[in-house]
């Protein structure tokens, strides 16, 4: 089948391409590389051994989206393009609300104008806001504490609004926990274009000496070592979940939410001793006060995703360091 992958050459993006290619669909990428770089089509090409369509386009530009679904007859749209930063959007949330926002109202009319209605769309552990019990299930309360969040949320519920309005419809909202890790090429992988904020790519830049160390954000929480918690998922086994709910839809109508998380937590100071440990590298650290809004555990119940889906996460935290360290060394060296 054709697939349209929106923010198809950012992290996630560019492994569902990978995994939706190597399982015999046509993928045709669209993103406007605010946050990737067009290097990203010639690995693509490389891994999959063929050329892989990329249109640059804007998502806030109607004309855009129409051109794409008028080139190409597509079957159905995996949603990734969007801005990902928690903190940004506090700071800025028009930006957020326009691109993220809009951007999603803009393709959601072209798919309905050319009856395309099978859509798996990048959600997010943020539309929980703090847990109230662990591990969050998706009856977990949705309280979102951001504007990040609150898009998230209010897609979703646009979504099931679609859904009711229209019960052909085939959507897949899937609310993913803390991806790392990258494709065993190294040739993929997170390279945000601007600052690291999250924790993976801060340690590898602390490793490949290009941040002079680490500050891990508290160690007074209430957790194993009083770091903070999360459940940090491989890209690669992310990418099958994408898979396995495209398949679900394909048999299955609805609007569905799944949370795609391994089910277990690992402490910031576990993340990093396993990154130690793979690699043999020093990353020094040291502890700081603790980030405003950061909870002190999260992880998900991912039994759901198991039942519906029949996927469940295969590779561990050291494959997720391997990986992660794996990427930026075959970046250091294009
Ligand atoms: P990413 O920034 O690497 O990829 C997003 C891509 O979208 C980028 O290539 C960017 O250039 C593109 N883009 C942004 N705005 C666009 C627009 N208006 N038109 C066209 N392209 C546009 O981010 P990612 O980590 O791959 O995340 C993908 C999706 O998953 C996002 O929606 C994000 O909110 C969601 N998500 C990510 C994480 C995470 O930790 N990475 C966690 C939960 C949810
Ligand atoms: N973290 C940290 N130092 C950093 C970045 C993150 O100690 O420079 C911690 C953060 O407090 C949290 C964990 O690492 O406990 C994961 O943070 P990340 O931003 O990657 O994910 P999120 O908090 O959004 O789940």
């Amino acid at each position: 089948m054709k697939l349209l992958l929106t923010g198809g050459m950012g992290y996630i993006g560019s492994h569902v391409a990978v995994t939706m290619a190597k399982s015999g669909h046509e993928v045709i990428l669209f993103d406007n590389l605010v946050n990737s770089s067009s290097d990203t089509i010639k690995k693509l090409n490389k891994i999959l051994d063929k050329d892989v369509y990329f249109y640059k386009g804007d998502l806030n530009n109607p004309n855009d989206i129409k051109s794409i679904f008028e080139k190409f007859k597509i079957d159905a749209v995996f949603h990734f393009a969007g801005y990902k930063s928690v903190k940004e959007s506090v700071i800025n949330p028009i930006e957020y609300y326009s691109n993220n926002m809009i951007g999603t109202i803009n393709l959601i009319n072209e798919m309905y104008k050319k009856n395309v209605k099978l859509l798996v769309f990048s959600s997010s552990a943020t539309v929980y806001g703090d847990p109230k019990y662990l591990p969050i299930d998706e009856k977990h309360p949705t309280i979102p504490k951001n504007p990040y969040g609150r898009i998230k949320l209010q897609i979703e519920d646009m979504l099931d609004d679609i859904y009711s309005s229209d019960n052909n419809w085939r959507i897949a909202c899937l609310r993913y926990f803390n991806p790392v890790g990258s494709h065993d090429s190294g040739l993929i992988g997170d390279n945000p274009t601007g600052l690291a904020n999250n924790l993976m790519p801060i340690i590898t830049k602390v490793a490949s000496k290009k941040l002079k160390k680490l500050s891990v954000f508290g160690n007074d929480y209430p957790t194993v070592d009083g770091t903070g918690v999360r459940d940090y998922i491989h890209v690669m086994d992310l990418a099958e979940g994408h898979k396995m709910s495209f398949n679900y839809l394909l048999k299955n109508k609805g609007c569905f939410k799944f949370n795609l998380g391994t089910g277990k937590g690992y402490s910031v100071l576990d993340l990093l001793k396993s990154f130690i440990k793979m690699n043999h590298c020093d990353v020094p650290y040291d502890f700081t006060f603790r980030r405003e809004g950061d909870v002190s555990e999260c992880y998900a119940d991912p039994n759901k995703a198991f039942e519906f889906l029949g996927w469940r996460s295969l590779r561990g935290l050291d494959e997720m360091s391997e990986s992660a360290w794996k990427f930026l060394h075959h970046n250091e060296k294009d």
